[in-house]
């Protein structure tokens, strides 16, 4: 049995990274309701400005996308962040394991700190923390592996390198995780900005493709993709062709074929675009039909969110008064 945790955050419409990065393995994981935990990270939505109602919209809506996607609440536990209240009991006791260095050392801190202070926002101090946050969200729960794309295996490193440090100074209280990537499209890239990764965070951008675009909204995006200049023909080179690549990675995710293989098929970019648009458009379908169903039913996810939220706290409390009690509380 393997404790798996992972987490996705309401700050936007969910993407198609968010969908194969995330979701999608965490589907494919083998799961007991005792073991395959998936929250949405509520609390690190404050991190940056935030609407509070669209905070609170997006955030059943990122759940409801959960459910849609095929997690089964009666095989893992699906719940809100902020409805267990481990996650912050343990976040201070690691707050004071962690160094002011560490944090700054973070690469998306980096990145969002610039961007909050390039406008005027000033940086929260729970920008700085969040890494902190997310490793307690980890270690809460005895989590052995934790799956996520690219982008997050800086902040898994971290929580590993907290529960050994709290084991070693402390006496054996967590387990140490480990970040788990997906065979492909652990990065899906900005269709306009191919060397960018995807993300809701940012925005409406129009190299993002979103969950529930709808089938025309998709196909238009795909076929604006860049491609890169210069006539090499359709070859898979991450380095010095990155949009040709993430077209024939975000293929290959959807087709489960291999992305070099692929591009041998191909003799034009044109045919290239109009099959990942149909197999992105084909992935989804399922869901975003799943999805209008849901959300006709705001009460059954509500229900889903409660009963997950119990489980979580009776896995996360033993844990996290050890914890207490190991640091002289
Ligand atoms: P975002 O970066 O979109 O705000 P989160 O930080 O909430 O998303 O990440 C949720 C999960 O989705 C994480 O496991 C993250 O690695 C994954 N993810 C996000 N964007 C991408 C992407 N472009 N490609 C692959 N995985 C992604």
């Amino acid at each position: 049995m393997t404790r798996i945790f992972s987490g996705i955050k309401p700050t936007g419409h969910l993407t198609l990274g968010n969908y194969l990065g995330a979701l999608r393995q965490w589907v494919a994981a083998d799961q007991r309701p005792d073991e395959a935990l998936f929250c949405v990270v509520d609390l690190h939505a404050l991190t940056v400005e935030h609407d509070p109602a669209r905070v609170r919209r997006l955030s059943r809506q990122v759940a409801t996308l959960f459910l849609a996607s095929g997690l089964d609440p009666d095989k893992c536990t699906l719940f809100m962040q902020s409805h267990v209240d481990e996650h912050t009991r343990l976040s201070y006791l690691l707050e004071c394991t962690a160094t002011d260095g560490e944090m700054r050392r973070m690469i998306q801190y980096k990145e969002k700190s610039a961007r909050a202070q390039a406008s005027g926002e000033g940086v929260r101090l729970s920008l700085l923390t969040y890494p902190v946050l997310m490793a307690a969200d980890i270690l809460a729960y005895g989590t052995e592996e934790v799956p996520v794309g690219e982008d997050q295996r800086q902040h898994v490193e971290l929580a590993r390198d907290l529960a050994v440090r709290f084991n070693q100074r402390y006496g054996q209280t967590f387990t140490v995780p480990k970040a788990t990537l997906p065979d492909v499209a652990a990065r899906v890239m900005d269709l306009q900005e191919p060397t960018s990764k995807m993300g809701k965070s940012g925005g409406p951008g129009p190299g993002v493709v979103f969950m529930l675009d709808e089938p025309g909204v998709i196909r238009k995006k795909v076929m604006r993709a860049v491609t890169d200049s210069g006539d090499g023909g359709v070859v898979y080179d991450r380095e010095a062709r990155p949009g040709v690549a993430n077209l024939l990675d975000v293929l290959a995710a959807c087709t489960g074929g291999d992305p070099a293989a692929l591009a041998e098929g191909y003799s034009g970019y044109g045919a290239l675009k109009r099959d990942v648009a149909d197999a992105v458009v084909e992935l989804l379908r399922p869901v975003q039909e799943r999805h209008a169903e849901l959300a006709a039913e705001p009460a059954a996810v509500e229900k889903v969110l409660r009963v997950g939220a119990g489980r979580a706290r009776d896995l996360a409390r033993p844990i996290v008064d050890r914890a207490y009690r190991a640091i002289g509380l």
